[in-house]
């Protein structure tokens, strides 16, 4: 299947360089090379993306971010601010918000963002590498646009807190599989948090796919397609099960879906082209 992934030099832009700030421009260039899965520049949707950031982040935080000050607040994610990286953390959310549109607005079913740094932001603050909270912000176009119900797959390595904090049950449900329980949080509803380890990893992930697919119709999928839990063992061939699980869980749903990259890191053997190896088992399962 063919589909839009979006993606512009905004991505990369913050000088701060390390992963999270970097791998996508490695990724989008390795997409340039041809194959299924085309990279469509998501700029037309910044205004709108910085306009959700402005209500589901605290007016103080959203300034410290754009300023620089004060720098305890403009720097909570956890690295060095400088000019750029609002323009980077304003491009995370927007490539989200246009994958958003892409599938709810047209016949496309899956789209992606090679965003990452998303899901320990809180509404006042960042967290762990996270400096807006872009499925918080795609959640919130969404139901602007009309979904009535949304799930957060996160099957990135550690939990998704900050996106529980920042959204109603109700409306967007979380099912979290983490092998770390960095930012772990409290279900409520139809949401369930697991912890896995290397051995049961898959287990888990089937457990989780089948306990989303009894919660009822989703408008939205959004899949936090996080490749950090090779960062806590896990092998590259289970994590490629895993994106063909659900890509497979979606298409036999006929479920609209938007996936981020979350997160992903180099070091312990993993180099960067290790890492986007490993970001591409996404973006290729998807095309099956
Ligand atoms: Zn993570």
């Amino acid at each position: 299947m063919k589909y839009n992934i979006f993606y512009n030099a905004d991505f990369v832009a913050s000088d701060y360089a390390f992963d999270t700030t970097r791998k996508s421009g490695e990724l989008a260039a390795s997409l340039r090379d041809g194959g299924e899965a085309k990279v469509v520049d998501p700029g037309l949707f910044t205004e709108r993306a910085k306009a959700i950031i402005d209500r589901v982040h605290d007016p103080e935080y959203v300034k410290a971010v754009i300023t620089g000050t004060p720098s305890h607040l403009a720097e909570s994610q956890g690295f060095a601010w400088d000019p750029k990286v609002p323009t980077m953390a304003i491009a995370h959310s927007t490539g989200l918000v246009a994958a958003v549109a892409d599938v709810l607005t047209s016949t496309n079913r899956v789209a992606g963002s090679l965003s990452s740094g998303l899901h320990h932001a809180r509404a006042g603050r960042g967290s762990g590498f996270c400096t807006f909270n872009g499925l918080v912000v795609a959640a919130t176009d969404a139901l602007d646009r009309g979904a009535e119900r949304v799930l957060v797959l996160d099957f990135d390595a550690h939990c998704g807190g900050g996106t529980r904090s920042m959204t109603a049950p109700d409306k967007v449900v979380q099912i979290d599989v983490a092998t770390s329980a960095f930012d772990s949080w409290t279900p409520a509803s139809a949401d369930a948090l697991f912890m896995a380890g290397v051995d049961n990893y898959i287990d888990t992930i089937i457990e989780a796919l089948e306990l989303a697919d009894g919660a009822g119709n989703f408008d939205l999928v959004l899949y936090n397609a996080g490749m950090d839990p090779a960062n806590s063992g896990v092998s590259s061939a289970d994590l490629e099960l895993r994106e063909h699980m659900v890509a497979e869980w979606a298409a036999k749903r006929d479920q609209r879906l938007v996936y981020a990259l979350a997160g992903g890191y180099t070091g312990g053997g993993i180099e960067m082209d290790d890492l986007v190896a490993l970001h591409r088992l996404t973006v290729d399962a998807f095309c099956a």
